[in-house]
């Protein structure tokens, strides 16, 4: 299979309280990318992502490591980020490899306590988020005071690019606030599809205000786009897109959108935002070499830009067993990897040859020849590499920074 090129890449986590609503997105995201034929609901017990229950069962990975889902040509590499509190080391781990996260809150809570320390983490790896308010389609649904949440908990500058239409059982869409024009979804079942409509005559008075707000705070990022927007009073759809991509990745803002995963509402948008908004390998600084010995966190280090053309190095973030052996998940960050190769662990000092790799999709693995900077593929039988190790050329054997783990402990006596 050809490589995608780094720019139609997406390495991004989902993040959530839990129950909040992360497997369900998640699986109609990988419902919507074709990857998955039938969905699987959480309460049957039988979710892609859910895969240690079923691994225990069957004696099968469908692993939720990191799954790989196609959108319009664009590679989604999805990495799990486990939700729980108890698993902040692990939720440090793969924050360090993604490029970029949806960050789901609930549309009758708001941002939970648990979302709050989430939110921290990501703060702390810069990785840029949009943020999804999810449930809208249940009893005391409010998009709005949900969204003030993200004020209130968080402090965070949000800016809407969607607004519900109607709400609780009456969700019928959202107003897209970057091309101005609604989108009405037909029916329930799985697949659904939507239709452009004019806005609703009722949301007018709303949707100028939030439109407004948008223009505001996006052109905001861009001094060509703040000229546009002066001269003209507006700015075309194409310098909006761009100017909300990059307040999105420097974190100057938080675009939200909204739906309802469960109802099928809001997912397609939601992909489309993940392809405009978040960024690509290459869009990314790269990734720091480990401190020398003797050098603390601060000291100034070399960067390792994300290019195929360098030596090889890359990060192992996650270790799974299954019946065929050790599937250790690496996200590359230089160079081209081949089968048969041999690289070194500059962690442990010794080296590895690489034997097979492979994608993980929602319902098959996909063997690959190689793997490029900026992708991500499971490497089975490698011999002692653990979570956290970097694997590198023996012509540049550089160890990546590592993991910022342990999570402080906070003393609560
Ligand atoms: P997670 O813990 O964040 O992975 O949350 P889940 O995806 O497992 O969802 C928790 C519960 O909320 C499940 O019973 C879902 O069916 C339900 N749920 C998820 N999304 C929605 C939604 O958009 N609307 C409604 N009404 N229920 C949802």
């Amino acid at each position: 299979m050809a490589h995608s090129p780094l720019e139609k890449i997406r390495n991004i986590g989902i993040t959530a309280h839990i129950d909040a609503g992360k497997t369900t997105t998640t699986e109609r995201i990988l419902y919507y990318t074709g990857k998955s034929h039938k969905i699987g609901e959480v309460h049957d017990g039988n979710t892609t992502t859910d895969y240690m229950e079923q691994e225990r069962e069957r004696g099968i990975t469908i692993t939720s490591a990191a799954v790989t889902a196609m959108w319009n040509d664009n590679r989604i590499n999805i990495i799990d980020t486990p939700g729980h509190i108890d698993f902040n080391i692990e939720v440090n781990r793969s924050l360090r490899v993604l490029d970029g996260a949806i960050f789901i809150i609930e549309g009758v809570a708001g941002v939970q306590p648990q979302s709050e320390t989430n939110w921290r983490l990501a703060d702390r790896y810069n990785v840029p988020r949009i943020i999804f308010i999810n449930k809208l389609d249940r009893t005391g649904a409010d998009f709005y005071k949900a969204a003030a949440t993200l004020t209130e908990k968080l402090g965070i500058n949000w800016v809407a690019l969607q607004l519900p239409i109607g709400i609780e059982d009456q969700l019928k869409g959202v107003v897209d606030l970057v091309e101005m024009k609604a989108l009405i979804w037909e029916g329930d079942e799985l697949g659904a599809k939507y239709h452009e409509a004019p806005i609703p005559a009722d949301m007018a008075d709303k949707v100028a205000e939030y439109r407004q707000k948008l223009l505001d705070t996006a052109v905001g990022v861009d001094e060509t786009a703040m000229e546009e927007y002066f001269e003209k009073g507006d700015v075309s759809v194409e310098t909006l897109k761009r100017c909300i991509k990059k307040g999105t990745i420097s974190g100057e803002f938080r675009p939200v959108l909204c739906g309802s995963a469960f109802k099928n509402k809001g997912v397609q948008p939601l992909l489309d935002a993940v392809i405009d908004y978040l960024p690509s390998p290459v869009d990314v600084e790269g990734i720091k070499v480990a401190p020398e010995e003797g050098q603390d966190e601060t000291a100034e280090r070399r960067i390792i830009p994300v290019k195929p053309e360098g030596p090889f190095a890359g990060l192992a973030f996650k270790i799974i067993n299954d019946k065929y052996g050790n599937l250790t998940f690496v996200r590359v960050y230089s160079g081209v990897l081949r089968q048969g190769d041999m690289v070194m662990n500059t962690t442990k000092g010794h080296k590895e040859r690489i034997g097979r790799m492979f994608q993980m999709h929602a319902d098959k693995r996909e063997e690959i020849k190689e793997v490029i900077a900026g992708d991500i593929a499971a490497f089975v039988g490698l011999k002692d590499t653990g979570t956290g190790d970097t694997l590198a050329s023996q012509e540049d054997p550089v160890v990546l920074e590592r993991m910022a783990f342990p999570v402080p402990v906070i003393d609560i006596s």
